[in-house]
């Protein structure tokens, strides 16, 4: 008795609080989740502007909810932060992703797939040695994994942020930046730090279309980024205004629902399939 109250959850059961309540519902149903395999993967391609080829995907998670139904990540992303589950899930959807990208690349049509990290699963001592044994045990080179980080990763604790990405741009993954132009950050980083890859936020391409200023601000960062041989991958592209507007620009990839929602892996496969008949 003395142990299961000790276990520190209970903090999330208000005395007669329903959202507390159905908070510590959905924590047991979500620890049910990671050891019963309910977590599933769906994979948004990036389009290459110019050329239309799809060279990567974005792996993004969704929980198939036994009575709920499949769940969004902004439904439980937070609670697994808060009760310390952020590692467990990112360790299952980084094998699970890198269980797919096998898979692609055994059958000859090779992709590469990109992982969201939370700055808390950044910050694992020897997240890089366990990258390297996952990649190892499925035979695949480091090249095939980009990781996705957000800005406020890097302005935490620079120094080691830095130590960080070294170690793991050292290792052969790519590192993205996610919803670059969101955060509160000094863009001295583009400088020191290895990135490959920029993600424009959605928020900056929604207005692109209407609006000049918007669209100059986009044509300058994609530029920018250029200018330190960085890619630019734009977010939220819903229309084929904004898609050629972009292509114009010179962004080198495109992601969005103008090509296609985030899809199950075979739903993925079908659609490229699709794309590159005749
Ligand atoms: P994100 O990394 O910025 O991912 C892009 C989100 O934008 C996805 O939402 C995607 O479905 C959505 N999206 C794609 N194209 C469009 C578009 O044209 N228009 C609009 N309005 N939205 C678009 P999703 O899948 O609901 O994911 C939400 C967020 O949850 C992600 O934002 C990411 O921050 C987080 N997330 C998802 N999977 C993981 C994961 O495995 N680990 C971690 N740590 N975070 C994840
Ligand atoms: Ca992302
Ligand atoms: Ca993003
Ligand atoms: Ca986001």
């Amino acid at each position: 008795r003395a142990k299961s109250s000790r276990s520190g959850h209970h903090v999330f059961v208000g005395a007669d609080d329903d959202h507390g309540d159905s908070r510590l519902r959905m924590m047991e149903d979500l620890r049910g989740a990671l050891s019963s395999d309910e977590l599933v993967l769906h994979y948004q391609p990036k389009i290459e502007l110019g050329t239309g080829r799809v060279h990567g995907v974005e792996a993004l998670v969704r929980w198939q909810h036994p009575s709920r139904g499949l769940l969004p990540p902004d439904a439980f992303l937070t609670l697994a932060e808060d009760v310390g589950l952020m590692r467990e899930l990112t360790r299952i959807v980084m094998g699970k992703a890198l269980d797919q990208a096998a898979l692609w690349r055994a059958r000859g049509t090779p992709l590469t797939v990109a992982v969201n990290m939370s700055p808390s699963t950044l910050i694992e001592a020897d997240l890089p040695e366990r990258i390297a044994a996952m990649l190892r045990a499925r035979g695949l080179s480091a090249s095939v994994l980009m990781l996705e980080i957000t800005e406020d990763f890097l302005m935490e604790d620079r120094a080691r942020a830095r130590d960080i990405l070294i170690r793991l741009r050292e290792s052969g993954i790519r590192i993205a930046v996610d919803d670059f132009g969101t955060g509160y950050s000094s863009l001295a980083y583009l400088r020191d730090l290895p990135i490959d890859e920029l993600k424009l936020d959605k928020s900056f391409v929604f207005p692109m279309a209407d609006d000049a200023r918007a669209a100059a601000l986009v044509a300058s960062i994609i530029e920018l980024a250029h200018s330190l041989g960085v890619r630019m991958v734009a977010e939220g592209v819903e229309d084929a205004v904004a898609y050629d507007e972009l292509t114009r620009y010179g962004c080198d990839e495109a992601q969005g629902f103008h090509l296609t929602r985030p899809l199950p892996a075979a739903a993925l496969d079908a659609w490229l399939a699709a794309r590159n008949a005749p």
